[in-house]
């Protein structure tokens, strides 16, 4: 039998250790970070290196640079947050890669940690078949890998999938990856029925892929948010002005059918609420899909029939994962399904799975975070790990050897 690389299986001491974190915090206007829990996330693997005596080399994107230095998108400010966190020095590169960092590296010592530059100011790392020397450049930093970025691990980047490979046998997981990818598998590869998925957001075509594989896991499927609106516009509702994929019609037609012909309940919105624009301002009413939304108007949440027949629903689940916004959850108005779907997770006795910054944005404002049974850091990384049972950045790492004790 085989399973991956686990950090406590590296021997640290004095060993240069190129970790993969995810510090990719959202920022307000003035560039302040506004929810530090992805660095709180890697704490311990960065504590955990320290005390092994390792040099520390951490490396992570910050939002969607267009592949060139955003002053505004540095990731100086995570460095300093890092710094209060574990209450000593983090140096800040001025780069992730090239000669002035290796220099910066070599001058290290145990016990030091140094964050490079937001990874995605080079083309290299979102598309390393492009610039193959990038993942060659970051490896030679370090003398050991480490990956505890479960929110990108479903990339294939360099740094989460090319970087790791130049490492054999020296690539493992952290505390958070491995955390992360054995109560998925626990909680959502083998689920305690009736399982139940709650996705919304604001396209099909993002998740696409997981609804389809969703489709063949869960008991029921409860679709809100936009994504709801090509679903209604497929079905021959009127959907006004609201956002829907007209490329993904055929799409929603065919899942409509198939899902017509298993067991597997495929449950849309029976109501919305309107407004004819996205500002708190705006005049609401709730329609039905009877009624339809009249030109002018758009779909801004699901409507309170809806949140009725959701609840029903997910009151008898016995696994729930939640994924994606109602509405346009953002504007206090349009945040009533949100948050309805928050407090019923919160109020349930079944396992809730939390992914995605949207649906962890609405827990954190209905206050019920410690009412879930486990929050997933990455979103797209816990819809791909249900969807595929791995993740490109897990298939990456170096694989050990387990022998198995037969006690005869
Ligand atoms: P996603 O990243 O696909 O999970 O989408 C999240 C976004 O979907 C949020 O910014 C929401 O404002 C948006 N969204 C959800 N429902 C709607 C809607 N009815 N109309 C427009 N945007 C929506």
């Amino acid at each position: 039998m085989q399973r991956k690389l686990f950090i406590k299986d590296l021997d640290l001491r004095n060993k240069r250790v190129l970790m993969r974190v995810d510090f990719n915090v959202p920022l307000d206007k003035k560039g302040q970070i506004t929810d530090d829990t992805r660095i709180k996330a890697s704490l311990p693997s960065i504590e955990y290196a320290l005390n092994q005596g390792a040099i520390l080399i951490l490396m992570s994107h910050l939002g969607r640079p267009k592949e060139k230095k955003e002053p505004s998108l540095s990731l100086a400010t995570c460095a300093k947050r890092l710094s209060q966190l574990l209450n000593r020095p983090v140096e800040m590169a001025a780069d992730c890669v090239g000669h002035e960092v290796e220099k910066q590296v070599q001058r290290l010592q145990s016990g030091q940690i140094l964050l490079l530059e937001n990874l995605r100011f080079h083309k290299g790392e979102e598309h390393p078949e492009q610039d193959p020397d990038f993942a060659k450049q970051l490896a030679k930093l370090g003398d050991v890998y480490v990956n505890d970025a479960f929110g990108t691990a479903h990339r294939e980047h360099a740094s989460t999938y090319v970087v790791p490979k130049l490492f054999p046998e020296h690539a493992a997981a952290g505390f958070l990856l491995q955390t992360e990818a054995e109560f998925l598998e626990k909680m959502l590869l083998h689920p305690q029925k009736p399982f139940c998925a709650i996705i919304g957001g604001a396209k099909i075509s993002s998740k696409i892929g997981i609804l389809k594989a969703l489709l063949n896991k869960v008991d029921t499927l409860l679709i809100g948010g936009a994504m709801a609106y090509t679903f209604m516009k497929a079905q021959g509702y009127s959907i006004g002005e609201s956002l829907y994929e007209p490329e993904f019609l055929n799409e929603a037609k065919s899942i409509l059918d198939y899902t017509s012909k298993i067991p597997t309940k495929l449950i849309l919105p029976v109501d919305h609420i309107i407004a004819e624009h996205f500002e708190e301002t705006a005049v609401t009413h709730a329609v039905s899909n009877k009624q339809g939304i009249p030109v002018g108007f758009k779909g801004v949440d699901i409507g309170p029939k809806t949140i009725q027949e959701f609840f029903m629903i997910l009151n008898k689940a016995a696994t729930i994962f939640w994924n994606g916004p109602m509405g346009v959850f953002e504007v206090a108005k349009f945040s009533t399904g949100t948050t309805a779907i928050a407090e019923i997770l919160a109020n349930s006795s079944a396992t809730t799975i939390v992914g995605g910054g949207d649906s962890i944005a609405a827990l954190q404002n209905t206050g019920v975070m410690h009412k879930i049974t486990h929050i997933s850091t990455g979103g797209g990384a816990s819809l791909e790990f249900i969807e595929l049972g791995t993740l490109p950045g897990i298939e990456a790492l170096s694989n050990v050897k387990v022998s198995i004790n037969r006690n005869y």
